[in-house]
């Protein structure tokens, strides 16, 4: 097994974490041995969340979607954005805010959690009224806490010891962007997403009635 940054590989670590006995949590109740509270800080791309939504649900995998209402990337409020929610939660994810400190206003699209976008270490584990900080215990420790971030898995990729049932419990952070797209290091997966970017734009445009010509 490679540990590539691609679905063939976050397919793997998902059956890994289902041979390792352990069961998709929300963030609702204090962690219990066996849970595993699969994150999605969507932080670029809606259709990148959506297809590795897709495939979750085709391995039984369920995992917290935490969508941003401040991105320069999409619009929540758009009807894509609508409908990503929608076809989220028809899939039996949950959506959480992902959200720009200090604002952790929750409307009624959102389950009550909360991760913050690029947060500083100030305020990272400071409870949230009203809401699950994710970054704050009982959640959050670095013993059972993974994260991609920048196709780099600081602790190693976590798929040997989720088989081996090696963690209590795990909080696994994945960013579906460096996943669903293409590329053997960060850059060239950034400029796959903006080549299907411009494809969805040209797309977007011409249904707008924009003459492309
Ligand atoms: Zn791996
Ligand atoms: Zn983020």
């Amino acid at each position: 097994m490679t540990c590539t940054f691609d679905l063939g590989h976050y397919a793997e670590i998902l059956e890994a974490a289902k041979t390792g006995g352990y069961r998709f949590a929300r963030f609702e109740k204090s962690p219990e041995r066996g849970d595993l509270f699969l994150r999605h800080d969507v932080d670029l791309s809606l259709d990148a969340a959506l297809t590795m939504a897709e495939l979750e649900a085709e391995h039984d995998a369920r995992a917290t979607y935490l969508l941003m209402t401040e991105s320069v990337f999409y619009n929540l409020a758009s009807s894509e954005g609508v409908e990503a929610i929608a076809r989220l939660r028809e899939l039996g994810h949950w959506v959480g805010l992902h959200a720009v400190y200090p604002n952790a206003a929750l409307d009624d699209r959102f389950d009550p959690v909360v991760a913050w976008h690029n947060p500083s270490a100030e305020y990272m584990s400071e409870a949230i009224p009203a809401a699950v900080n994710v970054y704050a215990e009982p959640w959050f420790s670095q013993a059972t806490y993974r994260s991609d971030s920048n196709q780099h898995w600081r602790a190693g990729c976590p798929h040997e010891e989720l088989r081996a049932g090696g963690f209590p419990f795990l909080q696994m952070l994945v960013h579906p962007e460096i996943w669903v797209y293409p590329g053997a290091t960060m850059g060239s997966t950034m400029r796959a997403m903006l080549a299907a970017e411009r494809e969805r734009r040209l797309v977007q445009l011409a249904d707008d009635g924009i003459d492309l010509a």
